[in-house]
């Protein structure tokens, strides 16, 4: 039976009802007329023909009367207009006998009537005037009252008969609206009573759909909607069941692939010997690997993805390259090795690199920061070692150089005896060499002690514009021969730094020498400086050959030089400048197009007193 089928069903109780309700109220309706037809046929009939009767007896005694006073004719045509009719009345009542002692009291009536009409039948065949008179009085109206009397006995019988019957039927009446009442309101009652519950079993499949829908909702894939049946609401049960079934197998399958994936993921990221830590969007640490756990004491369950339990050096890296990555800085890449950080592992200190990428959601929006931690322990201890070697090679060198080239000097100066020419040529390029050899000597021993911290600087507050001027003044002939134009530009605003005036020479001296080395006839360089917040920004500027993108990240290294360039230098001067620079506690860096120029830039803190 399908659904609109047992709706309808569930209505029918109630029509039920109303049939039954109808079908009493018009039988009893019936009942009751029948019963006021009743009365009128049994008791109003004989009522009306016992008044009748009465009328004719009376006008029987009245024509008797006149008989008696002489009137004869008049008497006996009003006796005869009489007779005929109230014969017809008393049979009328004959054939309507319908309460108990009527019968009797209708033969009691003909009796009656019998006897008064033998007795009229007598009294006007009388002929003298006082014998009817005597007959009058004496027979027939005794004989009229006895019949008037019966009369009226049946009348009475009637009219008791018709009130009883009238008080009968108006109890019936008032028992049929009590009956009706009462047969409505259980008729309503069960047939409602009736109909919510067929609709309530024929609804009932919806509700435990719904409850199955919600299950699966709160993700129960293993529910299932139990609905017999052929209707519309079964076919939706199986429906929805074969698509739990679907779903079920597909986050089986869907959740396995998963799984596997992650395991897989998670294998190679614990493969890493370097640690590994993800961070979520909202800064919170979702997946470390093995190395991280163990290098930084760094666990998921513990302190609920935060940095809580991380050495302060290794949180303060952690936090910094989060915040760029996040930040929509793009990849986070360290500039050198001077980034890396010391973090006391379970086998002593380790020094480590920290390297940021971003982690893209659907939207193409950044979703995590994976961050990792190079491990340049041992890189660090090379660089240590090679540092130290050429800090003693250069220091070793340094007494023998002097007096080689003190030597040289001697020979070349004819002190030790007259030389020919081309000995004094030799003699002059060696000691040019030696001029070379003593400066990188110079350098290397500077930049140890510098690295080493070994220097005290000498801050003082310091014009800009003299310190670009002085850094000026040196290249100026080497510039006009290489057809350079050299200009300082210094701000107007920025008018002290604080600084080592002799170091900040230097590095200023560094650059503009690197710059008008490696600009052609007809280019520029520009020296500036200007304010940069709590800082001075220094800006050497050229229109030169430019760096390659490979050589920009190198290029401050010791002893790296751009390949294929011969400028006689060792590679020393951008590493010094650097070093002096972070011993002010800023910054340097560089931004270059290859074939249009390079501009060297750095920082220093600017001055907090400014002259007006
Ligand atoms: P050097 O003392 O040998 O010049 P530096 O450390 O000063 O060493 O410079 C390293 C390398 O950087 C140089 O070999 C040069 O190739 C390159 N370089 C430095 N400054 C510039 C510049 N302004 N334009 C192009 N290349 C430069």
């Amino acid at each position: 039976m399908n659904l609109r089928d047992k709706l309808l069903l569930a209505q029918v109780p109630l029509a039920l009802a109303l049939l039954v309700v109808g079908l009493l109220a018009v039988n009893t309706l019936d009942r009751v007329g029948r019963a006021g037809q009743d009365i009128l046929a049994d008791n109003y009939r004989s009522v009306l023909a016992m008044q009748r009767i009465i009328e004719h007896l009376e006008r029987l005694d009245s024509a008797a009367l006149f008989i008696v006073s002489g009137e004869q004719q008049r008497g006996v045509e009003q006796a005869d207009a009489h007779f005929q009719p109230l014969e017809l009345e008393l049979r009328l009542q004959e054939g309507n006998i319908t309460e108990p002692g009527e019968t009797e009291a209708t033969q009691a009536l003909r009796r009656a009537w019998t006897r008064y009409r033998a007795d009229y039948d007598a009294f006007v065949g009388l002929g003298a005037a006082h014998a009817r008179r005597g007959a009058y009085f004496e027979t027939l109206s005794p004989a009229f009252r006895t019949a008037k009397a019966a009369t009226q006995a049946i009348l009475a019988l009637n009219q008791d008969a018709m009130v009883r019957k009238s008080d009968a039927l108006q109890r019936q009446s008032q028992r049929v609206n009590t009956l009706m009442v009462t047969a409505v309101v259980v008729a309503l009652v069960g047939g409602l009573l009736a109909s919510a519950s067929l609709t309530h079993r024929a609804l009932r499949p919806v509700a435990v759909l719904s409850q199955a829908v919600q299950r699966l909702g709160r993700g129960d894939l293993d529910t299932r909607a139990v609905v017999e049946g052929r209707d519309e609401i079964a076919g939706l049960a199986r429906d929805f069941n074969s698509m739990a079934e679907a779903l079920r197998q597909y986050r089986r399958s869907s959740l396995g692939e998963l799984l596997q994936a992650q395991a897989a993921s998670q294998a190679a990221i614990d493969s890493l010997p370097d640690p590994v830590v993800v961070f979520g969007v909202d800064g919170g640490v979702l997946n470390v690997n093995r190395s991280a756990e163990e290098l930084l004491r760094l666990s998921l369950e513990g302190a609920g993805g935060s940095l809580g339990q991380v050495t302060p050096e290794g949180r303060s890296v952690l936090e910094r390259v989060r915040a760029h990555v996040l930040g929509g800085k793009g990849p986070y890449l360290p500039r050198g090795y001077e980034e890396a950080v010391r973090v006391d592992g379970p086998d002593g200190g380790r020094w480590l690199l920290p390297r940021g990428s971003p982690v893209y959601g659907e939207a193409g929006g950044v979703a995590g920061a994976t961050v990792l931690l190079q491990d340049v322990t041992r890189l660090r201890r090379f660089d240590e070692l090679k540092n130290d070697l050429v800090a003693t090679v250069a220091h070793e060198f340094r007494t023998p150089l002097t007096s080689l080239r003190m030597a040289i000097h001697l020979c070349a100066e004819e002190v030790a005896g007259p030389i020919t020419e081309k000995q004094a040529d030799l003699l002059f390029a060696a000691r040019e060499d030696c001029e070379r050899l003593q400066g990188i000597v110079d350098d290397l021993l500077d930049l140890s002690k510098l690295q080493a911290g070994r220097i005290v600087l000498e801050v003082r507050r310091v014009s800009t514009e003299t310190v670009l001027e002085d850094a000026l003044a040196p290249h100026r002939a080497a510039a006009d021969a290489g057809n350079v134009r050299l200009t300082a530009r210094p701000a107007p605003d920025v008018l002290e730094v604080a600084a080592d005036p002799e170091r900040l020479q230097l590095v200023l001296s560094n650059l503009v020498a690197n710059a008008v080395r490696h600009t052609g006839p007809g280019g520029d360089v520009v020296v500036r400086a200007r304010s940069d917040g709590e800082r001075v920004r220094f800006e050497v500027a050229d229109t030169g050959v430019g760096i390659a993108p490979e050589h920009q990240s190198r290029i401050f290294e010791k002893f790296y030089r751009v390949p294929g360039e011969n400028t006689g230098g060792a590679g020393l001067g951008l590493s010094i400048a650097q070093e002096i620079v972070q011993a002010h506690g800023g910054e340097m860096g560089l931004t270059s197009q290859p074939g249009q120029g390079s501009t060297f830039w750095f920082t220093l803190p600017q001055t907090a007193a400014r002259p007006g």
